[in-house]
C-alpha cells in the first residue's frame, strides 16, 4: 500500500505494475507526474489510451500494428522466402534498425518458460504454422534471445520446422549470452544476422 493522497496512490499502484518498476520508483514517478505541466500529463494519459485503442496484433506476423496486415507484411519488395522468428515486437524494431534484413518476421510474443507456465500454446506458434505450410518460406532464422528461455524456444522450433524441409538457422553468438536482442547495438546485431548458422 502506497501512502499519500488516494489519487496519487492509485497512480503509483498502476505504475508499479510496469516491468522493472519497484515501489520507490513508482512513488517517485507518481510525484513527478503530479509536478508535470497539465498538458504534458494529458498527452501521456492520451497516448496510453490511444495505444490500447488503435493497436492490435497483425493477423499474419503477430507484431504490434495499427493496420492489419502490418506495413512489413504488406511490403511486396520484401523477400517472402526469408522468415525471421523473434520473441517480441522490440526485437523487430532492433533488427529493422540494422537495415540488413529484407525478409519477413514472425513475433512469438514471448519465449518458452515452463516454470512460468509458458508453453507453445501461450506463444504465437499456431499462427506460424500456416505461414510455414504455404510453401513460400525457404529459410527460417531463429532470432530468439540468447538466454535459457530463448535457446529452449529455438530448439523447440528447430525440431518442429526441420522435418518440414526448410533451412533453419540460428543467429550467431555476437550477442552477449543472457541478454536481450533489443539491447544489442546495430553493428553487433547485423553481424549476428550475417553470421547465422544452420541448426
Ligand atoms: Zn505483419
Amino acid at each position: 500500500m502506497i501512502l499519500g493522497p488516494p489519487s496519487l496512490g492509485r497512480l503509483a499502484e498502476s505504475l508499479l505494475k510496469l516491468p522493472g518498476i519497484g515501489k520507490k520508483t513508482a512513488e517517485r514517478l507518481a510525484l513527478y507526474i503530479f509536478k508535470m505541466p497539465e498538458e504534458d500529463a494529458s498527452t501521456l494519459a492520451e497516448a496510453i489510451i490511444e495505444v490500447k485503442r488503435r493497436t492490435r496484433l497483425c493477423s499474419v506476423c503477430c507484431n504490434v500494428t495499427e493496420d492489419d496486415p502490418c506495413p512489413i507484411c504488406d511490403d511486396e519488395t520484401r523477400d517472402e522466402a526469408l522468415l525471421c522468428i523473434v520473441e517480441q515486437p522490440g526485437d523487430v524494431i532492433a533488427l529493422e534498425r540494422t537495415g540488413q534484413f529484407r525478409g519477413h518476421y514472425h513475433v512469438l510474443q514471448g519465449a518458452l518458460s515452463p516454470l512460468d507456465g509458458v508453453g507453445p500454446e501461450q506463444l504465437r506458434v499456431a499462427e506460424l504454422m500456416p505461414r510455414l505450410q504455404s510453401g513460400k518460406v525457404r529459410e527460417v532464422i531463429l532470432a530468439t534471445n540468447p538466454n535459457v528461455e530463448g535457446e529452449a524456444t529455438a530448439l523447440y522450433l528447430a525440431k518442429l520446422i526441420k522435418p518440414m524441409g526448410m533451412t533453419v538457422t540460428r543467429i550467431a553468438r555476437g550477442i552477449p549470452v543472457g541478454s536481450d536482442l533489443d539491447f544489442a547495438d546495430e553493428v553487433t546485431l547485423a553481424r549476428a544476422l550475417d553470421g547465422r548458422q544452420s541448426v
